[in-house]
């Protein structure tokens, strides 16, 4: 970016070069162009500074630079490799596997207690009164994919139907609900408030649009989350951000979380650590959960 902004600059003035005010920045300049040194000239009364032994070496590096196609080529860093899934639900090779169906060795309840929720066949379920369970990694900005389904015997609605959530950087020292809560819920014929149903940020973000599967199949969120930023002073330097597929259709576009979840009140951000567990929620209700896999980012 630095380069191409530079060779900008250079190549735009390149009847009239401005240069630099100082020999250091030319001789930084000159590294990033392909030369060594620098050459003064004075313009207008003013001395200024430029890459390169001489005004004649450096028109030759700029003109090559605009017409060799390589100028435009980054090779560095070359993407490493990872072996996809073969479906978009499927763990590629350098994801973190938080649940493959077998036990729940990677959660814990908030208490620190191992995490006893029910455990079924390649799946489980909220033990409601439990208490939500945490990984027992901790993560800053990641891609997360994981399953769900809310119970296919409705018993309540709004709010109170299958209502759990996916909570990025849940701080176990804080009480209560600390994290950013991506909502799950039965928003299938189940109306709410529009951010509060399946896939708002919950009490921040509407979703696009309700992608919703019928209670007692399953469905999934892959979300991409980006932590937010704090100063040593504990000030907010950068906002998270939040992007969610549900069922592979787009419900959150990059948006700008407010703050951690709260029930009552306005969001707001609260210094934390730069990685934290992710949290699901027991809210009382019979949500099951499958195949969950995490890539830091
Ligand atoms: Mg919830």
């Amino acid at each position: 970016m630095i380069t191409f902004i530079i060779s900008l600059i250079l190549i735009t003035n390149q009847n009239d070069l401005k240069g630099f005010e100082n020999k250091e920045t030319a001789e930084y300049y000159a590294k990033i162009i392909g030369c060594e040194g620098y050459f003064e000239s004075n313009i207008n009364g003013s001395t200024y500074f430029f890459p390169c032994q001489n005004k004649d070496e450096l028109q030759a590096i700029m003109q090559r630079r605009e017409i060799e196609p390589k100028v435009t080529e980054l090779w560095d860093p070359e993407p490493k490799v990872v072996d996809p899934g073969n479906s978009l639900s499927d763990a590629p090779s350098d994801a973190i596997v938080l649940f493959d169906g077998s036990n729940l060795n990677n959660w814990i309840h908030k208490d620190g207690e191992p995490a006893n929720w029910d455990l079924n066949e390649g799946y489980f379920t909220v033990k409601p009164g439990s208490g939500s369970i945490l990984t027992k990694q901790s993560f800053g900005s990641c891609q997360l994919h994981i399953e769900f389904m809310t119970p296919s015997v409705i018993v309540s609605e709004g709010q109170g139907r299958g209502n759990s959530g996916v909570y990025f950087m849940e701080d176990p020292d804080r009480p209560g609900d600390t994290g950013y809560e991506i909502q799950v819920l039965d928003s299938y014929n189940n109306r709410t408030y529009s951010n509060g149903q399946a896939g708002s940020v919950y009490k921040q973000h509407i979703p696009l649009v309700n992608a919703s599967r019928k209670p007692g199949e399953w469905q999934t969120y892959d979300i991409i989350f980006k932590a937010p930023v704090f100063s040593e002073s504990g000030n907010l330097e950068s906002p998270a951000y939040v992007t969610v597929f549900h069922n592979g259709v787009l419900i959150q576009n990059n948006v700008q979380i407010q703050g951690y979840v709260k029930f009552i009140g306005y969001p707001e951000y609260r210094a934390h650590p730069s990685k934290l567990p992710i949290k699901l929620q027991d809210h009382s209700n019979l949500v099951s959960y499958r195949n969950i896999w995490v890539r830091e980012l």
